[in-house]
């Protein structure tokens, strides 16, 4: 998914993106972009700050005035309240769970890179690349409850990976709560392995008896190549990699719009 603007500003690539929904899913009112918010945060690939344009629905009649519609892509890039991007918080754990090592060597490993944390940023990197395990978070009634409030579902499915060839982090976010609702490690991405991914939050979707709004797809992977090689518009990159992940992307699609019921989109076409 190209992000609309993408400029080099200072020591950090600036990205902007705006929430893609138009209407309302509620009671069909027109979105209005109403804030932006800011993220700044490292990645493997340097500092990155996004913009986010939020939208909300002006409808007088509108049942929940005060939900905001936000675009997935920062949403899945970064930890919110993080200064960490996802593919740092994936080579974190993975050298720590696989290699064994140590905060303060992997300390020194960003500081090779440049990239200025503390190592407690790195200890708490870890908690939450480990807490993305633990089914038990989806089952927070806080959690429920929000996603009950707002009504629906926005889902942001999404792989990561912090080096070619290399492991996979597939993160499943609801985009309006922010929360990573399902990941999963594996080694390879593959049209089955996602389909099975996206067919657990179809599931739990289903569970709470909520529709899914929208569902985006495959963002990160083009993000980090358009990152990875500089490119202002990533809309020019076609890599091999990019293609194969905008077949698997269709396929999903296929698949979730054959599952009916809920409306489906992708920001990445
Ligand atoms: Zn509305």
């Amino acid at each position: 998914m190209p992000a609309s603007i993408r400029l080099k500003v200072g020591t950090y690539t600036r990205c902007e993106f705006t929430a893609k929904e138009t209407h309302c899913p509620l009671c069909g009112g027109k979105l209005r972009i109403s804030q932006h918010a800011a993220h700044v945060f490292w990645t493997l690939k340097g500092r990155l700050g996004t913009i986010s344009k939020e939208k909300r629905c002006l409808a007088a009649d509108c049942p929940n005035p005060k939900l905001r519609y936000r675009p997935p892509e920062p949403r899945v890039m970064a930890i919110s309240h993080s200064n960490l991007g996802l593919d740092l918080v994936f080579y974190i754990g993975e050298k720590r769970l696989s290699q064994g090592r140590t905060f303060r060597s992997l300390w020194r490993d960003m500081e090779a890179r440049g990239i200025r944390v503390t190592q407690r940023t790195l200890q708490n990197a870890f908690h939450y690349y480990m807490s993305l395990f633990d089914r038990e978070r989806n089952e927070e009634p806080k959690l429920r409850s929000r996603m009950q409030g707002n009504g629906g579902l926005v889902y942001a499915l999404d792989a990561v990976r912090y080096e070619p060839k290399g492991p996979v982090l597939c993160v499943l976010l609801e985009v309006l709560t922010g929360e990573v609702l399902h990941a999963k490690r594996i080694d390879k991405i593959t049209e089955k392995a996602m389909l099975d991914f996206y067919g657990t939050g179809k599931a739990y979707a289903d569970g709470l008896d909520l529709p899914i709004w929208s569902v985006a797809l495959g963002d990160l992977l083009w993000e980090i190549e358009a990152l990875r090689k500089r490119c202002p518009d990533p809309r020019r990159l076609e890599p091999p990699r990019v293609k194969k992940a905008k077949k698997i992307v269709r396929s999903v699609k296929a698949h979730a719009k054959r599952a009916a019921k809920p409306l489906v989109s992708s920001t990445t076409s």
